[in-house]
């Protein structure tokens, strides 16, 4: 019988983000017995946000643990899984645990799995699936070594809702390693500016179309900026660029200033996860379009009607301007 962690760091107030109920659900579903490692500035509000898991809460809390840094998250993790003497450890897949948690599988002379899509006990065992290869193939593994360590994928499983209520908390004392990083404080861009979005309902991907020369034989790119930036704002959807579009970024040409190499779709992009997603001015070449695997339903404007999408790869197709369109859904979402 496997022992099972849930490792999770808080966030500032010290409540757990949506990430962490996704993998509380999937270790709940795995039967067993539950131990909950917390760390974080503080804990508590987390831990009785999912008081109701009747999982036993172990935390390594202080003002030291409070931000992402190699040192201390491996220390406090390290003493987590060593309290837990737990055999498997399911954590979010988040920027911190991914650089933290490889060093800690070392250190516990364990093993790590990570971009885990579902984990399920099959006779008794657990096996992990993930996606090879770009997200072509679909595989699911096992592993003899102990503690196995798995990184599960945001939006791969439903939050955990179960009730909140008063956690009991073990306290683990960790020595403070040396630290050389010192963190002065956060610079972010205002909620509203920040164009990725991974837990919007709908993916808006802008091709390199929309920097082209278009009917009248000019290029059109600060209006096109302008049209999806309010869309963008209103809908509150994230947005998704072709390689084509974010490589003209990079090379100063007449482009919008809103797309980065991190909001890239594709084989040598991102996979996200969107129940719907909306592509406009973009071809749909195989490349881009392997990147949308995990978008539940798809639709395309396209001039083209010949385009990729056309090619069984989106469900809907509509065989238009993008400037057109887009200008008529603002009007409509009166913007
Ligand atoms: C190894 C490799 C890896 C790659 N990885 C990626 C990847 O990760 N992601 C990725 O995106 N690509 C990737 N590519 C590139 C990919 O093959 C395509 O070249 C790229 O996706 C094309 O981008 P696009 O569709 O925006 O541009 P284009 O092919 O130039 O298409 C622009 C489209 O806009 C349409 N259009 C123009 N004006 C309008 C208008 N007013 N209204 C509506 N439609 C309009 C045109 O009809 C055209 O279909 C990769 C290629 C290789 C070889």
């Amino acid at each position: 019988m496997e022992k099972i962690l849930l490792l999770a760091h808080t966030e500032p107030d010290g409540s757990l983000a949506k990430a962490a109920f996704e993998v509380l659900s999937a270790a709940v579903a795995l039967g067993g017995e539950l131990t909950v490692g917390l760390t974080g500035g503080t804990a508590q509000a987390g831990a009785d946000q999912i008081a109701g898991s009747g999982a036993r809460f172990l935390t390594v809390e202080g003002e030291v643990f409070t931000h992402s840094r190699y040192a201390t998250d491996a220390a406090a993790a390290e003493a987590l899984c060593r309290a837990a003497g737990a055999t498997l450890i399911l954590a979010p897949a988040t920027s911190r645990w991914a650089r933290a948690l490889a060093g800690v599988a070392c250190r516990l002379g364990g093993r790590i799995d990570t971009h885990a899509t579902a984990i399920a006990m099959v006779n008794d065992v657990p096996a992990v699936t993930r996606w090879f290869y770009r997200q072509r193939m679909e595989g699911t593994l096992t592993r003899s070594q102990r503690p196995w360590i798995v990184l599960v994928e945001a939006g791969c499983y439903p939050a955990w809702e179960g009730a909140p209520g008063s956690a009991a908390l073990e306290r683990l004392p960790v020595e403070v390693p040396a630290t050389r990083t010192t963190v002065m404080g956060v610079q972010a861009p205002p909620a509203d500016e920040q164009t990725i979005r991974p837990d919007a309902r709908l993916l808006f991907v802008a091709g390199a179309g929309w920097t082209e020369k278009q009917s009248d034989g000019a290029t059109h790119a600060t209006a096109a900026e302008e049209l999806i930036l309010k869309f963008l704002r209103e809908a509150k959807a994230s947005l998704g660029g072709s390689k084509s579009l974010v490589d003209l970024s990079g090379e100063g040409q007449a482009v919008l200033k809103c797309m980065t190499h991190l909001n890239q779709i594709g084989q040598t992009g991102a996979t996200p996860r969107h129940p719907k997603g909306l592509s406009t001015c973009c071809h749909g070449e195989e490349p881009h379009v392997v990147g949308w695997r995990f978008i539940t339903e798809r639709r395309a404007v396209n001039l083209d009607a010949n385009c990729g999408w056309a090619r069984g790869k989106a469900d809907v197709l509509y065989v238009a301007d993008a400037f057109e369109v887009m200008r008529e859904v603002n009007r409509l979402l009166g913007v």
